[in-house]
């Protein structure tokens, strides 16, 4: 069976829940293999997550250089050489995209983006805000294949976890030099992309002071805060929590959409979410036509009285 390899995402020694997805979606196409590329010492404290979610192989790329801005790039092309993979599986986070996209064009590889689900036969796509499921397939060899994190349930499939060391080609004549890797994150919340529970705000919050509110309600639920773009346009809530087609894509388990109208570019970043519930006060707001439940009403009342509820049942 074809070796398919994946691209593990980590960040400071950590697995990020998007590689074992990845691991899970592989199996549909061949024999998965976990691709690590990072400092020395990191793939020790990854390999038995890998393993256990199903990598046969794990191939182990480790070094220190700062000449590369994306060693995975050259390290999973050297792979397609000399591995002949069914396929290249990354993760649609933004470093992914770039990954992806380099390689596919220094590999001539068909790439496929932001799939929300992976076959034999071909992989789908969530195309025009979600509205229609659009199914592609590549003409190419070892397609490069970016993968929607939160769209693929999560299944332990033990792998032997073999490891192979492999070269980091050394950089063709650098033209940047890393300084430094700091990992964006939401202090003590899970990361956006990475949350089974996300609850967003709207304009409809009305001030930066005011998305204390949508903090509040996340944090009874453990959850991720997002923002719609015209809250972050408006300066209630850093760029980097924008969810949407200009944002980030998240698909958690359960969405709560705060005072947010429901346009197609910020659906385009959340209608794969599990389970969605709107607050809006306008009962004819678009929002309502994807939720999966639907509050007309306040969100200033609505809210605190979730997150009372929520840690009532908590405590
Ligand atoms: P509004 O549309 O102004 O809606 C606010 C909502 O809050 C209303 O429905 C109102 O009824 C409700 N409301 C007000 N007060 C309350 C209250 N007290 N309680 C309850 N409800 C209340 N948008 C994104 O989100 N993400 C993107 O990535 C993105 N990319 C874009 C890319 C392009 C090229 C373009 C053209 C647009 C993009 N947009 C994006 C913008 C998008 O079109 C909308 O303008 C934006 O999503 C609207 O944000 P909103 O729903 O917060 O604001």
């Amino acid at each position: 069976m074809a070796e398919v390899l994946v691209l593990v995402d980590h960040v400071e020694g950590e697995i990020k829940k998007t590689t074992y997805e990845l691991l899970t979606a592989a199996r549909a196409l061949g024999e998965p293999s976990a691709v690590v590329v990072g400092a020395a010492g990191t793939a020790g404290k990854l390999a038995d997550g890998l393993s256990a979610h199903g990598a046969e192989k794990i191939y182990v790329a480790e070094h220190d250089s700062t000449d590369h801005l994306t060693p995975e790039v050259t390290v999973l092309e050297s792979l397609i050489g000399s591995a002949s993979p069914a396929a290249v599986l990354i993760s649609a986070s933004a470093d992914g995209k770039e990954v992806a996209g380099r390689l596919a064009v220094r590999t001539n590889s068909g790439l496929l983006g932001d799939v929300v689900g992976v076959s034999a036969d071909g992989v789908s796509h969530s195309v025009f805000g979600g509205a229609y499921t659009a199914e592609a397939k590549s003409n190419t060899e070892h397609p490069v294949i970016t993968v929607r994190p939160g769209s693929i349930d999560i299944e332990e499939n033990a792998g032997a976890g073999a490891q192979e060391s492999v070269e980091v080609p050394a950089a063709n004549s650098p033209q940047a030099t890393v300084t430094s890797r700091e990992p964006i994150t939401g202090g003590d919340r899970p990361e956006l992309t990475e949350a089974t529970v996300v609850v967003s705000g709207g304009r409809g919050v009305g001030s930066a002071d005011d998305f204390s509110v949508v903090e509040g309600l996340a944090d009874a639920l453990g959850a991720a805060v997002g923002a719609s773009r015209a809250a972050v346009d408006s300066g209630y809530y850093p760029p980097q929590f924008q969810v949407g087609q200009t944002g980030k894509t998240v698909s958690p388990q359960l969405y709560i959409a705060l005072g947010i109208s429901g346009a197609i570019q910020h659906r385009a970043g959340m209608q794969t979410s599990k389970t969605i519930i709107a607050v809006n006060k306008d009962d004819e707001a678009p929002i309502f036509e994807i939720a999966d439940y639907g509050i007309v009403g306040d969100l200033f009342t609505v809210a605190p009285q979730l997150q009372e509820h929520v840690a009532a049942r908590r405590s």
